[in-house]
Formats: structure tokens, sequence, C-alpha cells
């Protein structure tokens, strides 16, 4: 049993590794002018080629964009001077890791990047076996405001489970009156958006990503091939792009419509503040955290 419990541990803190690699040479890569579908597809075979699979499609959300943005399908998109959030999950075996960081291109919001990555790194400085999340909502909110910024409220961290990628517990980025205590070997993603808008973000625009909840049956006959083709995700978000091409909107909307799909719209804030984010996995210890994708 321990030793299971260990062989686990590993495919968590490899599927870390690999994401901290990409993620190094990714930043290089978001500049003035260069392709959105190029760095995302960086990202995605980067993985593959190290060993990985993508937990997830790569996430590149801009300024008051604060989640779930992804290229579409010869997307033309190139960055402007954005503040670009990157957010990549990786997964060996089903074990996630899940790591998000900021660029800043427009070169004016150092403070408010300080802000979500100084929140991050006071919460795993408090995580241990037997926290309860409230503490945790509770720094990172503390941490934010004193950097004269507040947390988007209804975006949160989240656990990680084999083939889930938004597991129980929410760990909230605002202190809370119903907390969940951590335990030892608990595998957690901490991730604070900090914004100095309204601090809360809507669903806007069309969905480029989607999970399967259940298959249902459909008689198309691309409809039949896509499904089979989403199954292989085994209920991790996947993006559009990624799916064969034959009919594909067709085959979608077929899908789509028996309800077997949940869908990801992109999330704005809601009076178009800029948002940061920074996120780190950690593995819950007796007397700290191991973070998986430093
Ligand atoms: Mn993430
Ligand atoms: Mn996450």
């Amino acid at each position: 049993m321990e030793e299971e419990l260990e062989l686990v541990l590993n495919k968590y803190r490899s599927a870390g590794r690999i994401l901290s690699e990409v993620r190094g040479g990714v930043i290089e890569l978001v500049k003035e002018g260069s392709s959105l579908l190029e760095v995302a597809e960086f990202v995605e075979n980067g993985i593959r080629e190290k060993g990985g699979e993508p937990a997830f499609p790569c996430n590149i959300s801009r300024n008051d964009e604060a989640a779930h943005a992804t290229p579409s399908i010869d997307d033309k998109a190139v960055f402007g001077n954005d503040l670009v959030k990157i957010d990549i999950g990786v997964h060996i075996d089903g074990y996630i890791g899940d790591s998000a960081v900021t660029v800043d291109l427009s070169g004016n919001s150092e403070g408010l990047v300080s802000a979500s990555e100084a929140a991050l790194n006071e919460a795993i400085k408090i995580i241990h076996d037997g926290i309860s999340t409230i503490e945790i909502g509770e720094v990172i909110e503390n941490t934010m405001r004193e950097h004269g910024y507040k947390p988007v409220v209804n975006l949160t961290g989240h656990g990680l489970m084999r083939y889930n990628s938004h597991a129980p517990p929410t760990i909230p980025n605002v202190k809370y009156e119903h907390g969940v205590i951590l335990k030892e070997n608990d595998v957690v993603a901490i991730e604070p958006f900090a914004t100095a808008g309204a601090g809360k973000v809507v669903e806007s625009g069309n969905a480029e990503i989607y999970s399967l909840i259940k298959a249902k049956p459909v008689r198309l006959r691309e409809a039949k091939k896509l499904l089979e083709e989403i199954k292989k995700y085994q209920g991790l978000p996947f993006a559009k792009r990624w799916l064969p091409r034959e009919r594909l909107d067709l085959a979608l909307r077929t899908v789509k419509n028996t309800g077997a799909l949940r869908e990801y719209p992109v999330l704005r804030e809601e009076e178009k503040g800029l948002v940061s984010q920074a996120e780190h996995t950690v593995i819950v210890k007796k007397d700290g955290c191991e973070v998986t994708t430093r």
C-alpha cells in the first residue's frame, strides 16, 4: 500500500517536472507579434515530446480574460502589449500537474503580477497536514489586499485526482465560512487571480474547450467517430482544434446536442479589469508541502 502511494506521488512529480520545463521554455516565446496558436502548440507538443500528455488545452488568456481562452483552429491572433496568462496542465497516467504564470508584455502591470505571485507564495508557506482551506483563502486575500488588489472571488484552487483536473476540495481565494481540512498526501492546485476590477468573472463568447460528461448514442457517422476520439481524453478537457477535421462543426454540434459535453466559455472580468494569475500544484506533507510544478 505504502509503495503504491509512492508510485502515484512519483507520477504527480514527473508530471510537475515536465510542466516546469515546458513553462520555462514558453515564457521566452510569449512576445509582441508572436502567434498564440504557435505558443499553445509549443506547450502541448513539448509535453508529449517529454513523455507526458496535456491534462487540458494550453490556456492563453489575455488582459481581462481570466481563464479558458485557447486558440481556435487556424487562429491568426498574435500578442500585442498584453497581460498574458499561460495555464498549463500535464498528466502522466491521469496524475496531473497544473500551473500558470503571468507574462506582462505591457510593462505596466508589475504590481498586479506580484500580487498574485505573492499570494501564491504565502499560501504555499502555510500549507501542511491539518490546515483548513479557510486559512489558505484568508492569507491569499490578505496578501492581495496588502498589494492593493483584490482576489477574483469566483475562481478557486482545487484538488487534483486521477483524470480529474478539478476535484474537491474547492480552495477559495478569499476568506470563506465553510472550510475543508487538507490531509497529508492530498494533491491540490493553489491559484490566486488578482484584479483591480470588480473581482468577479463572467462567461463570455464561444467555447473552444470541452470535456465529456457522459457519452450518449449518436447516429451521424462523423459524430460517432468524433465521440470515440473524445472518449480518449477520459473526461479531461480537450480543445476543438485537437479533434479530427472531418465535418467537425456538424459532428461536434451533434454530440453537444445530446448533452454529453461540458463547455468552457472564456471567463472575463466583469468590469473588464486586468487579471493576473499564479498557480502551482502541491502535495500536502506533515509539516509543509511539496511543490511539484516549481
Ligand atoms: Mn491551471
Ligand atoms: Mn487549476
